[in-house]
């Protein structure tokens, strides 16, 4: 998509900190990070969330998951522990259309999931 910022960062026209990235899928730091570590997942072919993935090929939609995880390991907080959250609509408060995986750690973090 022209206008998505994901799709921009995906593309390079919009510099980002890269931690991974496959022919699948982008990893790269929250700009406005809610935890030591704060890397934002997602696939370079634009969907808008989760409720989406079916449109997503198989192998990608895998990607998502398996990066999450190498992520964690990549930034040193596969042991620690770590979460990985999507925002998926308004109640969500979800402020970027293209699916996007957080995955959070580095410190202890807040129980509440709400
Ligand atoms: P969400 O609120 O779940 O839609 O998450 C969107 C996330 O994207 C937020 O945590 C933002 O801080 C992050 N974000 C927005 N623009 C950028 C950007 N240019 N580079 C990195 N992260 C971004
Ligand atoms: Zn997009």
């Amino acid at each position: 998509m022209d206008d998505c910022i994901f799709c921009r960062i995906a593309r390079g026209e919009i510099p980002s900190a890269k931690v991974y990235e496959d022919e699948h899928v982008l990893a790269f730091k929250d700009i406005n990070p809610l935890a030591p570590v704060h890397v934002v997942v997602i696939p370079k072919q634009h969907v808008a969330s989760l409720n989406e993935l079916d449109a997503l090929p198989a192998d990608t939609q895998l990607a998502l998951l398996r990066a999450c995880r190498e992520v964690a390991r990549l930034t040193g907080i596969a042991d620690s522990g770590y979460r990985i959250a999507s925002n998926c609509g308004a109640d969500a408060s979800q402020s970027v259309q293209h699916l996007h995986i957080h995955v959070l750690g580095g410190g202890k973090l807040s129980v509440s999931m709400a």
